[in-house]
């Protein structure tokens, strides 16, 4: 029998520090560009973030006494301090744990309490909001505050608030990152937690690492260090997409928008910086697109690529992506449960034949696995159903950077004993393999025993000249158990009346997904995570009675 022990490969962990390592060390002259807080934009090399992150990182153990295990929170914007505390505190095997400023103050309590925080990472913006909470936080020790002598605010109450400049000058820059188990955490994020309490996540270095070798993919999102990456997701939603790994693994310059996300300061930063590809929620682009319709002059000669995800991206966003400035539009899917990056729309070869017509309706789909991901829908029996694009069914997961538990044991129902998780998302499969979302399961309309997918509705109501935000929720119905109502966010100083709109679907939809009625809104209601809160609407539409409601 040979002895296969000896002549294998070296055991080098899969550690994040190296992510950073190696951009320092091979494009270490590429930058990150930063928004900051205080005003000015900030420019910064790899090789100079590398340092600054050893520094925090040596001070963090000496002045903090942060130690392998600690969960240290961060409630910040995507900015290179931000960046720098993700390497520092996750390269000395303690974990980042993400606060997200949207959340609701019990929320944050909750979260911050459940992952036992104990230090708080702060932009100046957030301060406030821990002058007021911090005294139903009895975990924290201190809070440092992300900024220079000069920007600390004065008359601050927080308990223990260090100056982060202060802080990293009592760090050492020849720090040497300590070796321990790929398998360590690292990250954690909690899930917006629609229903129920919020849940959280924890990543792993081993996860984070091939996570984002698998992102940066010529059929995922196909970074190189030719890129200028906009990554407009926070870093405290979803992991931050990958981007703040899979950016510096590619060696890829990062622009990083700090807190300003409206359409002027996004196409400031896509303009000056030329910026090749950006990503982050419709929400943000219904934005864009709004500031480049009244600027007209304005277009995107540098954006190759966007990558549009956590909510379906409504067709006419992608055409005028596509047509009107040129923009490759990549549609992903995902979850915090999965690093996040579940599929993504890229065109596969083998397809060249395919029309032009058919590629985009397969584009409007949101993608394929890249390699890591295995994924399968199945009937309630867990039956698997076929890769048809009709058959639809619970999409489920699994993969070594998807979650295998939530912290401490919550919401064990998800995950099944085999290693299959459980998305909570309703789709269909193409004989391509372009997944479909039809629904979120608990936002899925039953009519007649039937299924309607409220999100096919939507994205085609949106695509109306003078709709801005489109919802699809089920009502309750005497003789179909539930019935759609279309609500919808007119353009100000419009007309337009539900029938007008009930019009435009005709023949885009099958006739019994028609809404029965179409209400009017000033706005919708949004979740932390900018996604239409659909549990909101419900409650403010349960005691809205459908035209058909009575007549049984
Ligand atoms: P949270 O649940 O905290 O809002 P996540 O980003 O983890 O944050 O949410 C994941 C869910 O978002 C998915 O399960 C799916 O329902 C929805 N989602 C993500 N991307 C898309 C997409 N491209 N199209 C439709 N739904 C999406």
């Amino acid at each position: 029998m040979s002895n296969l022990k000896h002549g294998l490969m070296q055991d080098w962990p899969l550690l994040v520090h190296t992510v950073l390592d190696h951009a320092s060390n091979w494009q270490g002259d590429r930058e990150v560009v930063s928004r900051s807080i205080e005003g000015p934009i900030h420019r910064c090399t790899y090789s100079q973030l590398s340092v600054r992150s050893k520094k925090l990182a040596s001070a963090a153990m000496s002045e903090l006494g942060i130690k392998q295990g600690d969960v240290i929170a961060t409630m910040a914007w995507n900015g290179y301090r931000h960046m720098e505390i993700w390497y520092g505190i996750m390269g000395l095997g303690a974990v980042v744990h993400t606060l997200n400023p949207r959340l609701f103050a019990e929320q944050l309590v909750y979260i911050a309490n459940h992952a036992e925080d104990q230090w708080v990472f702060v932009d100046l913006t957030f301060v406030p909001i821990f002058e007021a909470l911090q005294d139903k936080l009895p975990t924290v020790k201190g809070y440092i505050i992300m900024t220079d002598k000069a920007h600390m605010p004065a008359d601050t109450k927080l308990k223990n608030a260090i100056c982060y400049e202060d802080l990293l000058e009592a760090g050492n820059e020849t720090f040497q990152w300590p070796t321990f188990d790929e398998r360590t955490a690292c990250g954690m994020c909690y899930t917006s937690g629609t229903t129920g309490n919020p849940k959280g996540v924890v990543y792993t270095h081993r996860s984070n690492v091939l996570h984002a070798m698998a992102s940066c993919m010529g059929d995922a999102m196909s970074f190189s260090s030719r890129d200028n990456i906009l990554p407009v997701v926070p870093m405290f939603h979803a992991n931050a997409w990958s981007l703040a790994f899979s950016g510096p693994m590619s060696g890829a310059n990062m622009i990083m928008p700090g807190a300003q996300m409206d359409g002027a300061s996004i196409y400031e930063l896509l303009d000056a910086e030329k910026v090749s590809l950006t990503a982050a929620v419709p929400t943000v682009w219904l934005m864009l697109l709004q500031f480049l319709e009244e600027n007209p002059d304005k277009m995107l000669p540098h954006l190759e690529r966007v990558i549009i995800g956590g909510a379906a991206c409504p067709e006419s966003m992608m055409k005028i992506f596509e047509e009107k400035y040129g923009v490759n539009v990549l549609h992903a899917w995902g979850m915090t449960e999965m690093s996040p990056l579940g599929t993504i729309g890229s065109r596969r070869g083998g397809m060249e034949d395919m029309s032009a017509a058919d590629w985009w309706q397969t584009q409007l789909k949101q993608g394929r696995p890249p390699y890591s991901i295995e994924m399968k829908i199945t009937d309630e029996n867990d039956k698997i159903l076929p890769h048809d694009g009709k058959a639809f069914g619970r999409l489920k997961v699994r993969g070594p950077a998807i979650s295998s538990a939530y912290f401490k044991g919550d919401g064990s129902e998800n995950f099944a004993d085999d290693g299959w998780f459980d998305t909570g998302d309703v789709s269909t499969i193409d004989d391509n393999g372009y997944m479909q979302i039809t629904d979120r399961a608990k936002d899925v309309i039953k009519s007649g025993g039937e299924w309607i997918s409220s999100i096919e509705i939507e994205n085609i109501a949106v695509g109306h000249p003078l709709v801005v935000e489109a919802a699809v929720i089920g009502l309750p119905h005497p003789k179909w158990d539930e019935r759609p109502l279309l609500v919808i966010v007119k353009k100000p100083d419009c007309e337009v009346d539900g029938q007008e709109l009930l019009d435009f679907l005709q023949g885009k939809i099958a006739k019994w997904w028609m809404p029965d009625a179409v209400a009017f809104v000033d706005e919708l209601p949004h979740t932390a995570t900018g996604k239409i809160s659909k549990l909101t609407l419900r409650k403010t539409f349960k005691d809205y009675v459908l035209p058909t409601g009575d007549a049984g």
